[in-house]
Formats: C-alpha cells, structure tokens, sequence
C-alpha cells in the first residue's frame, strides 16, 4: 500500500457552545486544517489540526507541504514518514509551532489508514485497554460569564448525563479573591458534593497567587486545578504542586515529548495533560501517555474528544477525556455517551466520516 494523493483545507467552524448553549458571541469563527491522506487501495485518512489562529493559511499550507512528502510511502510506517517529515524541515522549523501543528495531522491521518487498513478501530491498534472512557464536559461554564449564568449552565450539563465537568477561575477584569473563591463555589452549590469539577486557570496566574487562592478553595473539593501558571514554568509549577492538596493538572501548551520530561521529573503536574497538536499526533501522544505511566501518574486529554477518546482508551493510565464539542460538527456521527462515558466505536480507524455538506459550508 502507498499513500498517492492529499488535499489540506482551510475551515471556519462556528465557535458555539453545544453543551450549555451559552456561546459568548455565536458569531464567531474558530480557524482549523483538515487533511484527507489517500492511498493507492482507496483508503482516506483523516487529520484535523488547529492553533493557527491568524496563521491558518500558513498551517494548511504547512500541512499540504508536509503532506507532499508522504506521497509513495507505505502508510503502515508511520515512524519512518515521521523522521521523513522531520528530516525534509532539515529538523530545524520544530518542535514548537507551525512544524508539530501540522505533523500532528499528518500523524492522525496515517494512523486513520492503518485502522481502515487492518479493520481495526484506533483504540484496540493502540493497546485497547477500555472500550469506555469517562468524559467530562467542558468549554460551557467560562470564565466570561456570570455566577448565575455559570450556575445554570452547570445544571444543564447535570441534565444532560454528565458527572464531570470543568470550570475556570482567573476571571476577567479585576476580580477580588473573594470573587474568584465564589466562582468554583457557586458551580458547586449548583452540580452537588458528587459531581467531579476540575478548574482551568489557562496560565493566568503567578505560582503565589495560585498557592494562595489555590489553597482557599481546597475544601469545595476540586479534580483538578489546570495551567495554573505559564506553562513552562516548571519550578513555579512545582512549588504550586507541593503547596497544594488538589491535583495540579498541565502540559497542554507544550510542545513535543521533551517538556514532559522536564515537568515529569520536576514534579511540576500530578496530572500531565496531553494536546495531540502539539505533541505531534497520536505516536508521540502515546510516547508521553508511557513516559508518564513508567512514573506513576494519570494522563488525561485536550480537546477534539472523538479522535482523542481512542488513545486514552488504549493506555492503561488514561484518566479522563476532555468532552470540548468544538469539532463535532466536522463529522456524520462522533461517539456516544453513556452514563457519563464515551462508547469507544467499533468502525476501522478513527470511526470518523467528514460530514461533506457540513464541511463544504466551513470552507474559508
Ligand atoms: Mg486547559
């Protein structure tokens, strides 16, 4: 089998809430590539990639030009395309940036070929530890809106089956402590003592200001606390780590397998969380997810729930699958949820099919 042909598109997906239908602005666009990967036997591989922002043009771009390479080679070596891949940017325009971003694509689509190839889904190619995961809702209960609005939307996420979900604190403007205490507060009040609630700090806060508002809310019994300082701070990291009982999740902003090298021995994260992006797919994603299990710690993912709930299904030590909807509407069917749990499916690959009227409307 070799791969012949590749077509990378541009996309503006609407930035919406499916969740809790509590968009901050319903108008609008997030940016996003996706990459189809054919073979000579007529599979099609699937890859999506994103972080572009303003610089979507460029990553698609970069995803196309990476995407030349592959062709003639046999899908089923991923390892070697991928050292092709590094090899042919003269291993110098990575590991962070435009170069992962679109590895990861290339990655995710082989790895789509391989599945369709041996008529396997991903997550039993990948080790198959699980054929359910727990998922928890998130991108709803933002730190833009309300108290109020939060506290509802947390409700709706407890109608709709879910038994986690995700906050943030570091709200906008000049909060007092006092408001940012009342925050994760009211969204338990709301969801009750058994519900799991993480909460996202997306970097926003020094390693003090984390250890002091951090240990103020240790009693309304956090999952998780999330990013609570810049990302490749590992020392401050650490020191919110030993300073705190709530767990100290990470890792999503980084770039490669080497940080979590660094965060893993600094003790930096009880919680490494893993972005397929920027880890540069789904073989290196695994290489983290092994790195972490030989120390002991759980991995969890960072959106794009219906390609990710495959490798967190197949390793031992996978935690809990982020539920951001943002892709979802990319596709004819993403996997469902029963009690709180992603069904890993049956389909060969990603069991993805690109909704082609959806994403023929998308198109930038
Ligand atoms: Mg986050």
């Amino acid at each position: 089998m070799k791969i012949t042909s590749y077509e990378a598109a541009t996309l503006l997906i609407p930035e919406d809430d499916p969740l809790a239908n509590m968009p901050e602005d319903p108008n609008r666009k997030r940016p996003i590539v996706t990459l189809r990967l054919r073979t000579d036997n007529g599979i099609e591989g699937i890859g999506v990639t994103f972080y572009g922002g303003a610089m979507t043009g460029s990553l698609c771009k970069a995803v196309d030009e990476l995407a030349a390479l592959t062709v003639g080679e046999d899908p089923l070596r991923i390892e070697k395309i991928v050292a092709k891949l590094r090899n042919g940017t003269g291993d110098s325009c990575g590991p962070g940036g435009i170069f992962t971003l679109a590895l990861s694509a290339v990655d995710v689509a082989l790895w789509d070929i391989k599945g369709k190839a041996l008529d396997q889904p991903l997550w039993k190619l990948l080790g198959g530890h699980r054929d359910r995961v727990p998922t928890y809702a998130s991108g709803s209960l933002r730190r833009g809106l309300t108290h109020d609005q939060a506290q509802r939307a947390a409700q709706i996420l407890v109608q709709k089956g879910f038994r986690e979900m995700k906050t943030q604190m570091a709200l906008p403007g000049n909060p007092t402590i006092a408001d940012e205490i009342r925050r994760v507060q009211v969204v338990r009040e709301a969801i009750g003592p058994d519900i799991k609630l993480m909460c996202d700090i997306n970097q926003r806060w020094r390693p003090e200001q984390a250890i002091d508002i951090g240990s103020r809310v240790e009693d309304v019994g956090l999952f998780w606390l999330e990013d609570v300082t810049r990302a490749d701070d590992y020392q401050g990291l650490a020191r919110v780590t030993a300073a705190l009982k709530t767990p100290i999740a990470g890792g999503e902003y980084v770039y490669g397998i080497e940080p979590f090298r660094q965060m893993i021995q600094m003790h930096s994260v009880d919680i490494p969380m893993i972005d397929i992006c920027r880890a540069g797919g789904v073989t290196q994603w695994m290489k983290i997810a092994g790195m972490a299990e030989a120390f002991n710690l759980p991995v969890v993912t960072h959106v794009m729930p219906e390609i990710l709930c495959h490798v967190l299904a197949a390793c031992p030590n996978g935690l809990t699958v982020e539920y951001m909807p943002w892709m979802l509407c990319l596709y004819e069917e993403t996997p469902a949820i029963e009690d709180g749990m992603i069904v890993l499916p049956d389909k060969p690959g990603l069991g993805l099919k690109f909704d082609e009227k959806a994403v023929a409307s998308f198109r930038a």
